[in-house]
């Protein structure tokens, strides 16, 4: 197997460059897929990160409660928590340090939809875009218009920059633009250059950016993270869908999207279709991973029309993932860059996780959250065997590192 950057970047920090040892976290509790059996309502899906918080949104259900507001109560669990940098406070920010989110929503009962992009300074971006669509006569609202929307629903203005992104921000901005850093005058800059010519390059810029975290104050047990999310900016996102007793559903998803993004870039989670689609007739589904992918085959959307044809919400999922494939024509020299997971639901309760790779097993495979009755974490049924390389390919240092 081919060595990642993530391979990478852990196998230097353990002394052992070209082992290939991935650097996944211990989490556990991930349960092999269930064999499909009779569905039992209600039920509630979620990513993998939903799942310390399925157990509300599953009660709500229980107590006769609306299908929107019980996924809801899972999906702001990870906005509310500073230490998820993947959404809503805390979220990782875009290249000028300003964190901006995006969420849909769909409510199945009324086949109604909201959605807000690029929203600064308001956390609960989830619940904001189901104001958009119990408030408005527009189904989605973007940028200044929707803060000031959200500040007129009663929604608390507040910084989402966390001291902790702050840095991981900072650490990029120092090492990946050029004129932000040690400049030629600095007499770092000289030794810098020296250790280029000298040292293995590779393991030498590693060492530098310890050095820079360091010097950011970053927490030694925090700097690997950090500097992997430098190497390869990561995107992190929640989906969640809910089914009633009565058969009925919604979903939604939330995202700070993808890090260092281009401001006023919108991935694929505020986009109906693409981020999620619920259509009573059929069932409820959403994504995470690659958003510039999942737009292009309207993922979501896809899935429902492939079982609202007869398909299984697993065939219909893998079928969303060869789109994507089939988008590239096969190519896996760039497929290998891309990840996508959907979570899938359908009326009748069946569910799915499917992904484009299987992530890092035992550990930290790609995974749904799932709760019947019974919460747990489920690995998803994946296209590829391994993980995907992550996007950018190891980016050139700014010149203030060389
Ligand atoms: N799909 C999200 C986006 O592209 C990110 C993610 O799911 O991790 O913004």
């Amino acid at each position: 197997m081919a060595l990642t950057r993530r391979d990478f970047v852990s196998s230097i920090a353990m002394g052992t460059v070209g082992a290939g040892l991935a650097d996944a976290a211990v989490t556990g509790g991930v349960e092999a897929r269930q064999p499909m059996r009779a569905a039992k309502l209600p039920i509630i899906i979620s990513a993998g990160n939903g799942i310390p918080y399925i157990g509300a949104g599953y009660q709500h259900l229980l107590e006769g409660g609306d299908t929107l507001d019980a996924a809801l109560r899972v999906v702001q669990g990870p906005e509310d928590d500073p230490n998820d940098d993947s959404v809503g406070l805390g979220g990782l920010p875009n290249e000028e340090g300003v964190v901006e989110l995006d969420a849909c929503c769909m409510h199945g009962p009324t086949r109604r939809a909201g959605a807000v992009g690029g929203v600064r300074n308001i956390k609960n971006v989830a619940r904001l875009a189901r104001e958009v669509m119990q408030h408005t006569g527009h189904v989605m609202l973007v940028g200044e218009g929707a803060e000031r929307f959200a500040v007129a629903r009663g929604f608390v203005r507040e910084n989402l920059l966390t001291d902790a992104s702050r840095k991981v921000w900072l650490l990029w901005k120092e090492t990946h633009a050029d004129w932000w850093g040690a400049g030629l005058a600095d007499p770092a800059w000289k030794e810098r250059e020296q250790q280029r010519l000298h040292t293995d390059r590779r393991l030498q810029y590693y060492q530098q950016l310890q050095q820079v975290a360091e010097d950011l104050g970053i927490e030694p047990e925090l700097r690997q993270a950090a500097i992997h999310h430098v190497l390869f900016p990561p995107t992190g996102t929640i989906h969640c869908s809910a089914l009633n007793a009565k058969g009925e559903m919604s979903g939604v998803t939330t995202t700070s999207g993808l890090a260092w993004k281009l401001p006023g870039r919108c991935g694929d989670s505020p986009i109906i279709g693409a981020g999620c689609y619920t259509d009573q007739d059929v069932g409820s589904a959403g994504a995470t991973g690659s958003g510039e992918e999942n737009i292009k085959v309207a993922g979501a959307h896809t899935i429902i029309e492939n079982m609202r044809h007869g398909m299984s919400p697993l065939e219909a999922g893998m079928d969303a993932l060869k789109r994507i494939v089939r988008n590239y024509n096969g190519d896996m020299n760039r497929i290998k860059y891309l990840d996508m997971t959907y979570y899938i639901l359908r009326k009748d309760g069946a569910y799915a996780g499917v992904s484009m790779w299987t992530g890092y097993e035992p550990d930290q495979p790609h995974a749904i959250a799932v709760h019947d009755g019974r919460p747990r974490r489920e690995k998803t049924v994946s296209l590829y065997e391994g993980v995907s390389q992550e996007w950018p390919p190891m980016v050139a240092p700014s010149s203030a590192l060389l």
